[in-house]
């Protein structure tokens, strides 16, 4: 069997129309920029709400310590592939 996959991602980004999209397994870590407390996202837990896929978005941080906000950059990768035989 064979399967060929266009993708032209349009650079405007993948709208995910989910309010509460949480990704088992993935943790964001960053040290508060004002008492290095280390600040984790777990996202399985935290979830992201309406993500945009393939652009750079913004991912709010708190400290618990101090009380410092923050956000830091991420992308959120959507694409295709193949997967072979099953
Ligand atoms: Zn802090």
């Amino acid at each position: 069997m064979s399967i060929t996959i266009k993708f032209e991602p349009s650079g405007q980004g993948i709208g995910v129309d989910v309010k509460r999209f949480y990704i088992p397994g993935v943790e964001l870590s960053s040290p508060c920029p004002k008492c290095c407390y280390m600040c984790v996202h777990d996202l399985g837990s935290d979830y992201l709400s309406y993500p945009t896929a393939n652009v750079p978005m913004e991912e709010g941080f708190y400290c618990d310590e101090c009380g410092h906000e923050w956000n830091e950059w991420i992308v959120l990768r959507v694409s295709v592939e193949a997967a072979g035989d099953q």
